[in-house]
C-alpha cells in the first residue's frame, strides 16, 4: 500500500544557512519522534546524557512549537546535525494534516541524509505540489488559492508577489462565486418555469433578464479576461527591444533605464555589435531590455552579423523603443525601419532633446504616417524625459497602472479558458433569450457556463486537471 505520509526538501538545493525538510500525514509525527532527540537549552540537562530522555518527550510533542535537538540515525544513534523542529497537529497545518518542518543546516548530503532517515521510517517523497495538493483536497484551499501559491514562488517583483497573495486571499473565488450566484439565481427561475409553469410568471424572454445578465456575468468576466493580459506581464515579464540606425543614443538609453554603465557609448558608429541584455523593473514590472546593433546597410560583416540577430531578437519583442534623433533629419534608415517594424508594439523615441531645446525649429518633423505612434522626447545624455519614458512604457505594457492587488486577478492560462468557455455558454444563454428558445434549452446553456465556472474554483475538477496543475510546482512545495 502507498505510504500516506509524505516527506521533502521543502528548499532550493545547494549549501545555504538553513534548510526545510516536510514532513505531512498521520506518522509525520512518530517518525519524528524516532529521528529527533530533544535538548534543553540552558538548564542543567542540556548535557549529552540527558538526551537519553528524548523518546518519553517525543510522545508529548505540542502543536505549534519549535523543538531544538538532533536528528540522529535511529541505528546508530549518530548526530546528523543539530536542528529546529516545528510541529504542528492537524487540522491546523499547512496540508490539514500532522506536519514536522525540520530546520537543518542546508547542505545537500546533510539534507539527503535526513530526508533518507525519514523515507527509512516509512514516509515517501512527495510529488511535485504534493504539499498543496493536499491542502486543497483536505478543503482548507481553493484551486485558484492553490495555484497562486505556485506564482508566489515564482513572483519576480513585489507586484507579481502582490497580485499572488492577494488571490490566496481568495480574491479570484470570491468574484467567481458572484458571478456562479448569479447565473444559479437565473437557473433556479428557468427551472422553476419548467416545472411550475402555471404558478411562476414568465421570466422569459424579458430584456430586464439578459440586461441582468450582461451586467452580472457578461462584464466581470470580460474583465477577467482582460485582467489577464496585466497579470502576464506582471508575472512573466517584459522583452523589450531598442532599435534604431547607428549612432541615435541607443546604448545611452539603455545604460539610462538600466541606471549603470551596461553598453558600450561611442560617437562612432557600429559599436554595438552585438545583442547587450539586462535586466530592470519599472513600476513592477519584470523587464528584460535589450540594446540592439543599430539598422542600416552595411558591408561590415561582423555588423552584418549583429544586425541579423538585432532582427530575430525584434521579432520576440513585447514593446520596441524605436529611437531617432531628435534634431534629424530623418533619414532612409530611418524610415525603413519604421516601415519594417511599424506593425509592432512601438514607443517612438526622440532622442538628443537637448540639441534642440533651444531652438525647438530644428527639431524634426515626424511624418503624418508615423502620428499613431506613442511618442516621447528626451535626452539619454542628460537623462531627461525617463521617467515620462517609462510611464509610457507602463502604460503600454499594461494599460493604466492600478494597484493589481485592487483586482481579482486572472492566475493562468486556464483559467482564462474556462472563463472564455463560459462566457461562450453565456453568449448561447442571450441568444436563446432573445430568440425566445425553450426554456429547457436555455437552462443546458447556463448549467455549461455554471460547470465552466466550476472548473476554475475546483467545485469538481478532473483528475487530469488536477494532476497537470500541481505538477507545475516544485517538490517540497
Ligand atoms: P547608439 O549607436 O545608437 O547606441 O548611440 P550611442 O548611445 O552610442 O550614442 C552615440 C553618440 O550620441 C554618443 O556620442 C552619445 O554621447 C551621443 N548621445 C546619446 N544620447 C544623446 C543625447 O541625448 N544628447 C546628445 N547631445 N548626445 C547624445
Amino acid at each position: 500500500m502507498e505510504a500516506l505520509t509524505i516527506a521533502a526538501i521543502a528548499t532550493p538545493p545547494g549549501a545555504g544557512g538553513i534548510g526545510v525538510i516536510k514532513i505531512s500525514g498521520p506518522d509525520a509525527i512518530p517518525i519524528a519522534g524516532t529521528i529527533f532527540r530533544r535538548r534543553y537549552v540552558g538548564s542543567a540537562a542540556d548535557t549529552p546524557a540527558a538526551d537519553s530522555q528524548a523518546p518519553q518527550d517525543n510522545k508529548e510533542f505540542q502543536t505549534h512549537r519549535l523543538y531544538y535537538g538532533h536528528i540522529i540515525d535511529p541505528g546508530s544513534g549518530n548526530i546528523l546535525d543539530e536542528v529546529l523542529m516545528a510541529v504542528m497537529k492537524a487540522p491546523h497545518s499547512y496540508t490539514c494534516e500532522d506536519v514536522v518542518e525540520i530546520q537543518a543546516h542546508s547542505g545537500t548530503a546533510t539534507m539527503g541524509a535526513i530526508l533518507e532517515k525519514i523515507l527509512d521510517q516509512g514516509a515517501r517523497i512527495a510529488e511535485p505540489g504534493e504539499f498543496t495538493k493536499r491542502a486543497y483536497l483536505n478543503g482548507r484551499i481553493d484551486l485558484t488559492q492553490a495555484e497562486a501559491v505556485i506564482d508566489i514562488i515564482n513572483a519576480r517583483t513585489g507586484a507579481a508577489l502582490q497580485a499572488a497573495t492577494s488571490q490566496v486571499r481568495g480574491k479570484l473565488n470570491a468574484v467567481i462565486e458572484d458571478i456562479k450566484r448569479s447565473l444559479t439565481d437565473l437557473l433556479v427561475d428557468i427551472e422553476a418555469g419548467i416545472d411550475f409553469p402555471e404558478d411562476v410568471a414568465e421570466i422569459l424572454p424579458t430584456e430586464g433578464v439578459a440586461r441582468n445578465i450582461r451586467q452580472s456575468v457578461s462584464k466581470p468576466i470580460e474583465t477577467l479576461i482582460e485582467g489577464y493580459c496585466r497579470r502576464h506581464v506582471y508575472r512573466d515579464g517584459l522583452q523589450l527591444v531598442i532599435i534604431g540606425k547607428p549612432n541615435v543614443g541607443k546604448s545611452s538609453l539603455m545604460n539610462c533605464l538600466v541606471r549603470k554603465e551596461r553598453a558600450i557609448v561611442n560617437e562612432l558608429p557600429g559599436t554595438t555589435r552585438d545583442l547587450v541584455e539586462d535586466g530592470l523593473q519599472i513600476k513592477g514590472i519584470p523587464i528584460n531590455i535589450v540594446d540592439t546593433a543599430g539598422l542600416h546597410d552595411t558591408q561590415d560583416p561582423i555588423e552584418q552579423v549583429g544586425i541579423h540577430k538585432a532582427r530575430h531578437c525584434i521579432q520576440g519583442a513585447d514593446l520596441v523603443l524605436f529611437i531617432v534623433d531628435a534634431a534629424g533629419p530623418l533619414t532612409a534608415d530611418d524610415h525603413q525601419i519604421y516601415q519594417q517594424y511599424a506593425g509592432m508594439n512601438m514607443i517612438l523615441v526622440l532622442n538628443k532633446l537637448d540639441l534642440v531645446e533651444n531652438d525647438p525649429s530644428l527639431k524634426i518633423q515626424i511624418p503624418e504616417q508615423w502620428n499613431g505612434i506613442p511618442t516621447v522626447s528626451i535626452s539619454a545624455l542628460y537623462e531627461k524625459g525617463i521617467d515620462a519614458l517609462e510611464a509610457v512604457i507602463v502604460n503600454r505594457a499594461v494599460g493604466d497602472n492600478g494597484s493589481l492587488a485592487e483586482h481579482a486577478m486572472i492566475p493562468n492560462i486556464r483559467h482564462k479558458q474556462a472563463l472564455e468557455a463560459c462566457l461562450d455558454a453565456v453568449g448561447h444563454v442571450l441568444n436563446g433569450l432573445s430568440e425566445n428558445q425553450p426554456e429547457e434549452l436555455i437552462a443546458i446553456d447556463v448549467k455549461t457556463a455554471i460547470a465552466h465556472l466550476d472548473g476554475i474554483v475546483g467545485t469538481e475538477p478532473s483528475a487530469d486537471i488536477l494532476d497537470q496543475i500541481f505538477s507545475s510546482f516544485c517538490i517540497g512545495k
